[in-house]
């Protein structure tokens, strides 16, 4: 769809989503996902392959490479109404940054290999940036790779590496060269997962789950032809993939999921104490505050303009975690047991104590005390805003 669509065109969306997640979604899943469990990876996967038969598994990629072509503002309606629905979020580091950059800055022949299978699911990928001594400041980063004929060979370490223990590849960003500029030097490599000298250690979480961990490189040998754009050069490359994801990653749709759960929580519970009620009314208008705010800069000539999406970024994920302990209070002693193996696909050992969401709600508030760290810290945020909008 090119060009802005019309706002009935916009409903007829609206409806053809709403259409599709009703005859599409289990309703186990959509009652897990709406429940905080952690899903699984053949529940993430199954998901993942039924939006790419109906071509809706990569929203922001142009059609011609297997996309939906939507606009963003399509895209932020069928996160909305994904979330309303319960549908699962699927792993998004290949669809929304590995994806993106290839159909930018990749060669033909890495976009045939690597594109399809992104879109079948058929390979799951990692995105190796982060490392102990380089996160907020990841130009600092050091995992090295160093050229020896038409191989790099790669050696060092990547720390907090999301779903490495399922990934097939990972985009591994790695110093190549040092200078005075730091960003220069980093160069871009895809990595095969599978090569010797790769490994993985689990780093458990707060809320006990594994979606973490720490990657070792050890004499890992990549092929020239894996390298994305030149080599030194990749740090400018990643700055226009990145763009309107820290938008996208205020997840309004993820926040109204959270809300309708609270308050179904309060519904089927005794009734909060009028306290809780007052700050659950504000949290709702908060986050009607953070949809206008979203909205707006969607519609915007530049929606990924640093300070609005790092604002937008800043609020949204303080609302989530805001939502997550609501929930907490809101379930009084019912919800303080930490259960982390309740979350966990087929778990049915012992009946919780309780109202239904009382089991996985602590859990769910452990996992989302991350949101204010990963992909960007709230600290690093309100720096990004002071230097744009108070001029430093
Ligand atoms: C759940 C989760 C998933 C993640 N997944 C991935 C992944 O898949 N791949 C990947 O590469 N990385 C991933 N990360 C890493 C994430 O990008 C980093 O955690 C993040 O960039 C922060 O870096 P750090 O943890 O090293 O903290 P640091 O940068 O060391 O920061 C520590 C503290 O100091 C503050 N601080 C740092 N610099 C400044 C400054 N200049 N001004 C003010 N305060 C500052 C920070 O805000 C923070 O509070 C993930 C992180 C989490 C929590």
């Amino acid at each position: 769809m090119g060009g802005v669509p019309a706002a009935d065109e916009l409903d007829g969306f609206r409806a053809e989503v709403r259409g599709f997640l009703t005859s599409a979604l289990p309703r186990a899943l959509a009652a897990r996902a709406k429940a905080g469990h952690t899903l699984s990876r053949d529940e993430l996967m199954f998901w993942h392959r039924v939006l790419h038969e109906r071509g809706w598994v990569a929203p922001g990629w142009p059609r011609d490479y297997g996309g939906a072509g939507w606009t963003i503002l399509q895209r932020h309606i069928f996160d909305e109404e994904s979330a309303r629905a319960g549908a699962p979020s699927v792993i998004p580091m290949a669809l929304t940054i590995v994806g993106p950059l290839l159909i930018a800055h990749g060669t033909d022949e890495q976009r045939a290999r690597y594109l399809p299978r992104i879109l079948d699911g058929s390979e799951i990928w990692c995105q190796g940036w982060s490392e102990p001594e380089a996160g907020s400041d990841l130009a600092s980063l050091r995992c090295h790779a160093e050229r020896v004929g038409d191989e790099y060979v790669i050696n060092g370490t990547k720390i907090w590496t999301t779903f490495a223990q399922w990934a097939d590849r990972c985009m591994l960003l790695a110093r190549t060269a040092s200078g005075d500029r730091r960003q220069f030097g980093i160069t871009i490599l895809l990595v095969d997962m599978r090569r010797p000298g790769v490994s993985v250690r689990p780093l458990p979480s707060l809320d006990g789950m594994h979606v973490l961990n720490q990657v070792y490189f050890d004499d890992v040998r990549v092929p020239v032809s894996d390298r994305v754009g030149l080599e030194d050069q990749g740090w400018g490359l990643l700055k226009s993939t990145v763009g309107h994801e820290r938008i996208l990653n205020a997840d309004v749709g993820r926040a109204r999921a959270m809300l309708d759960r609270l308050i179904r929580i309060v519904q089927a519970g005794p009734g909060a104490q009028p306290g809780l009620r007052i700050r659950i009314a504000r949290a709702a208008i908060r986050f009607r505050a953070l949809e206008t705010l979203v909205l707006r800069a969607l519609d915007s000539p530049d929606p990924a303009n640093a300070s609005g999406a790092s604002l937008i970024k800043v609020r949204g994920t303080e609302l989530q975690q805001e939502l997550s302990w609501l929930m907490s209070e809101a379930l009084g002693l019912y919800g303080l047991p930490l259960l982390p193996d309740v979350m966990q696909d087929g778990w049915q050992d012992e009946t919780p104590i309780g109202p239904e969401d009382a089991a996985t709600v602590t859990p769910f508030y452990l996992f989302w005390r991350k949101a204010s760290i990963s992909a960007g810290t709230s600290e690093i945020m309100r720096n990004l805003i002071a230097q744009q909008v108070l001029g430093r």
